[in-house]
Parts: structure tokens; C-alpha cells; sequence
């Protein structure tokens, strides 16, 4: 069997979830599970969940509906809402929550038919200007979707962050003045922090909040903070050596000769490559580590192995193991090696490496 695997401790998931949790009581906190719980299988994350969680959220009514058909039963909010109107029922059915954050969504429930009334938040664009109502709509979403038969009690009042992550920004706290005068006089619940709110902006926290990214180890702060020490990756992306030769200086290693030894030089060929998911914009430099020890990638990302230069390590031999990420090697160095964020890294993950569950 091909050694390479991600290895998911989903008692670190449940230690990041009271992370998240006590960082932002008394709000309560809802697991993100989107895009296949951040390549970590949403399936199994929402499990080790479900006794936990006042709730889930996922981007589209499709993976919500994947979690209900293996026994996730918490409420599940649809963070971009329906896209169509014939998703609506559906909701009523499966107890999903839905954002509306525009008149076509707003129109489509209004003039749906339901058996049983939604759980609405209502999405307002604080300045982030991707998705939500502006400040003069606010009273009328309220009052016309709180009269509608097919919307359950209040609503819940929702905005998002640009740049949480950025802990010098202002556009935070500029962004929670704008929800709060947008919303003056209405006594709702509210929602706004992603990860990174949750983790250094308390203002914001209100009633719900929405972690995603920290559930599954890593900080999405732009440097360190107190409350990234607690958490613990729950992704540990692993490999082995499956051959290793010597290069003499002027040889080039792999696809395109991108690397040429300057010393005599030992490399370890190891089975993982963007086919696996690790970043094909990886640059020679980038670190491993191999049996935990630090070493360089070189030469060119293949499909389905990259190469290592284990020069300076002792006893290197095939079999050894490598790891990408994980516990000991941050996945947000090798994202900033690869010039993008352990979000694309994470959630970019194929199906083809085995995802091995241990509790
Ligand atoms: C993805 C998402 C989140 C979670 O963001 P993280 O940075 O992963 O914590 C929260 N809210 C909304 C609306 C989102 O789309």
C-alpha cells in the first residue's frame, strides 16, 4: 500500500471546538464543516461533533445534506443561503438554517409554501461588499421576514470580516461600528466572527459565532497570539521514502531540472506530490521533515513524489517516514513557502489520500 495518508485526531478537533468555545462564551459557537470540513471528511468531523455543537455550517445545501444522511443531527446553517427556491422545502424538512442576504432570496421565501418555518439569519454588508444588505434595508428584511409564516421567531442578524487575521487592521472595529449602527434599535441576535475574530476581536462576538479554520489546529492570525497556543492540528499529513540516491554536483533532479546539486548530494525520493494535494508551487526550500527531522524539498513537484535533500540527516533509509504537515511542521509555513494559505492547502485535498481517523 502507497504510505501516503492524512492521519485526523479528532480528539484535537473536540480540544480545538472548546477552544473556540470558551474563547467566545457566553456566545455560542458553530462548527464550519464546508468544503469536506476543510479537506479533514465533513462526515466524520460533523460525527465527532454532533454531541457537542449547538450547530454546523456549510456553504452549500448539498453538503448539508450529505451530513443528514449519516446521522449528523444538529441544526445546519447554509451560509450563503439557497440558491434556488425549490431548496427552501428541503430546509423545512432537514431542520437547516439559511442566510438571506438578498431580494431574490428574500422574495423566494416570502413566497414559498412551507411545511414548517425556517431559522433565518439575515446577512448585512458591514464592508466586506461580497454578499448582504446594505444598512437602509435592514428594517424592512426584518419586519417583512418576521411577519411571514414561513420564518420561525426573530431573526438573527449576521455580517462577515474582511481581514480579522489582521491584527493591526482597523477594518475590524470599523466593521463592527458599521453592523451596529445598521442594526441600532433592533434587539436581535447577532453573528459575526470567523476563526480569527473569534480568536482576538471579542467586540465582535455577540451571540454566534462561526469558527471554522481554528477548529482544525491552526491559527488564521497574522502573527502570534495567546490563544493560538492552545490549539492543536488535527491533520497529520505523512508520507515515506521510496528511494534515495546520490547526486553529484551539476546533476538536476526531476521535472525540468529546476534543481542542480552544488555538493555531492543525498536525496530521498518520497510518494506524495499534487496529486496528493501538496502545493505544486511548493519551491525547492521548502521544509519536511523527515523521521521529524527538518530537511529541504528540491527540485520540482511531481504528481505523485517529491524529492528531499537528506544531505545532512543520519541513516536515512526507504521507509523512513515524511511528513508535510501536521503537529510539528505548521501547514501555514509550507502554504507561505507556496505562496498561498493552509486554507487552499487543507481544503484542496483529494479524495485519493486516505483520510486515517484516530480518537
Ligand atoms: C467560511 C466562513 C466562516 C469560517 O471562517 P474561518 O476563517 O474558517 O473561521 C465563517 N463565516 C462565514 C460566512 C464563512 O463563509
Amino acid at each position: 500500500m502507497r504510505p501516503a495518508k492524512a492521519v485526523i485526531d479528532l480528539a484535537a478537533l473536540r480540544n480545538n471546538f472548546n477552544v473556540a468555545q470558551q474563547a467566545a462564551a457566553p456566545a455560542k459557537a458553530i462548527a464550519v464543516v464546508k468544503a469536506n470540513a476543510y479537506g479533514h471528511g465533513a462526515v466524520r468531523i460533523a460525527q465527532a461533533l454532533n454531541d457537542t455543537v449547538p450547530a454546523f455550517a456549510v456553504a452549500c445545501i448539498e453538503e448539508a445534506i450529505e451530513l443528514r444522511e449519516n446521522d449528523v443531527t444538529k441544526p445546519i446553517l447554509l451560509l450563503e443561503g439557497a440558491f434556488e427556491q425549490t431548496e427552501l422545502a428541503l430546509c423545512a424538512e432537514h431542520d437547516f438554517w439559511i442566510v438571506v442576504e438578498n431580494d431574490p432570496q428574500l422574495e423566494a421565501l416570502l413566497n414559498s409554501n412551507l411545511k414548517a418555518p425556517l431559522t433565518v439569519w439575515v446577512g448585512i454588508d458591514s464592508g466586506m461588499h461580497r454578499l448582504g444588505i446594505n444598512k437602509d434595508n435592514v428594517s424592512s428584511y426584518i419586519n417583512k421576514l418576521e411577519a411571514s409564516p414561513n420564518v420561525k421567531g426573530e431573526v438573527v442578524l449576521a455580517s462577515h470580516f474582511a481581514s480579522a487575521d489582521e491584527l493591526d487592521n482597523p477594518m475590524t472595529v470599523n466593521q463592527i461600528a458599521h453592523f451596529k449602527a445598521s442594526i441600532d434599535g433592533y434587539k436581535r441576535p447577532t453573528s459575526l466572527a470567523n476563526s480569527a475574530a473569534v480568536m482576538a476581536w471579542p467586540d465582535s462576538h455577540g451571540d454566534w459565532v462561526r469558527p471554522g479554520y481554528m477548529l482544525y489546529g491552526n491559527s488564521p492570525l497574522d502573527r502570534d497570539h495567546q490563544n493560538d497556543k492552545q490549539l492543536l492540528p488535527v491533520m497529520n499529513f505523512t508520507s515515506a521514502i521510496i528511494s534515495i540516491r546520490d547526486i553529484a554536483v551539476g546533476e538536476s533532479v526531476g521535472y525540468a531540472e529546476s534543481w542542480t546539486a552544488t555538493r555531492p548530494s543525498q536525496v530521498a525520493t518520497v510518494a506524495i506530490g499534487y496529486g496528493d494535494g501538496y502545493p505544486r508551487h511548493a519551491p525547492s526550500g521548502t521544509p519536511v521533515l523527515v523521521n521529524g527531522v527538518r530537511a529541504k524539498l528540491v527540485g520540482r513537484v511531481s504528481m505523485d513524489m517529491i524529492t528531499v535533500d537528506v544531505t545532512d540527516l543520519q541513516d536515512t533509509k526507504i521507509g523512513d517516514e515524511v511528513t508535510l504537515w501536521g503537529p510539528e511542521l505548521s501547514v501555514n509555513e509550507v502554504a507561505s513557502c507556496a505562496g498561498t494559505i493552509g486554507y487552499e492547502l487543507l481544503t484542496r485535498m483529494p479524495l485519493r489520500t486516505p483520510r486515517v481517523y484516530v480518537d
